[in-house]
């Protein structure tokens, strides 16, 4: 076997320099028009072969892109974390709308308006120790699927901002103390982002958010009760000085008007609506929390639905109207 299979060989090799010497005849043969025609053919065949690859290979990492975005979808309806946020029109969250195979459904989306727009507060941002928040959970400790829509919860610091920070960049191995907002209004009006929204803040211990589908709360941690953290993105306003420090206060001076122009060009910037955002003291299960304290509410949804306006989006041909 191995002597014919090394005979064959060796029959091949002899056979190669007669191919060659035949090729070279044809191509004598030939006129030289006809001949860089073939020559021009086999350039761009290879020409088409490397731009295919190019391609191919281009391809790529615009997927691994495109599968970034998708997983971002899970947190897009919280608020926006960059200190100059781009405005876009963002259509509502499947989750929010129960929809029947209907393609001329209706949504109902926010978009900013002019006056908005006009409105330019100062930002801050600063990190919070990561002992102090945590990821959002897409199952809670019994391993049911979690799909809650975004709410708001207001707070108030109840000390300066300066206090606030410090605590949330100290680690906290206590997890009873653990705690942290998204985002802090200074008495100016400064806006200081501090937990990204895709995180979970520890806003709200032991609570629960009652609106139009019921009692909504999530349990994610077995050692503590369960909470509205999971789908809450939390803003605290900076407790007027003659309040900070004071515990046992029904009241104090206020907000400035600049906390509330700025608070409202924060949420203005989300789908949240306006039934979904609510007080500490509302969600507090315990009711020892009554942050914020002395908040004018139709002042700020007055300032908010002049930042933020209800436009249809017509699924169907993508147009939005008033
Ligand atoms: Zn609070």
């Amino acid at each position: 076997m191995v002597m014919f299979h090394a005979k064959t060989q060796r029959s091949k090799a002899a056979k190669l320099p007669e191919v060659i010497l035949a090729i070279l005849s044809v191509f004598r043969n030939m006129k030289f028009r006809a001949w860089a025609t073939r020559v021009l053919l086999i350039f761009l065949v290879l020409a088409a072969l490397i731009v295919t690859l190019f391609i191919g290979g281009a391809r790529q990492p615009q997927n691994q892109t495109n599968s970034r975005n998708s997983l971002d979808k899970s947190w897009n309806q919280y608020l926006p974390s960059q200190l100059q946020s781009v405005l876009t029109i963002k259509k509502k969250e499947k989750i929010f709308t129960p929809s029947p195979a209907n393609n001329h459904q209706i949504n109902l989306v926010y978009t900013t308006t002019k006056e908005f727009s006009k409105y330019q507060p100062d930002f801050k941002q600063f990190r919070v120790d990561p002992s102090n928040y945590g990821d959002r959970y897409t199952v809670d400790i019994h391993g049911l699927p979690l799909n809650n829509q975004a709410i708001i919860v207001l707070h108030e610091t109840s000390n300066s901002v300066s206090s606030a920070i410090n605590f949330f960049q100290t680690p906290h191995d206590d997890e009873s103390v653990q705690a942290s907002y998204h985002a802090i209004i200074t008495l100016q009006g400064t806006v200081v982002y501090l937990v990204p929204p895709e995180k979970r803040a520890f806003g709200a211990g032991n609570s629960v958010f009652k609106g139009v589908n019921g009692v909504e709360t999530v349990q994610t941690n077995p050692s503590l009760p369960p909470s509205v953290n999971n789908f809450a993105y939390h803003v605290s306003l900076e407790t007027p000085p003659d309040a900070w420090g004071k515990n046992n206060i029904d009241q104090h001076s206020g907000y400035t008007q600049a906390q509330y122009d700025s608070l409202a060009w924060l949420i203005a910037q989300s789908q949240v609506p306006d039934d979904r955002i609510t007080t500490h003291r509302a969600v507090d299960v315990a009711g020892k929390k009554v942050d914020p304290l002395s908040f004018d509410s139709s002042k700020f949804f007055k300032k908010l639905h002049s930042f933020r306006q209800f436009k249809t989006f017509n699924n169907a041909n993508n147009n939005v109207s008033e």
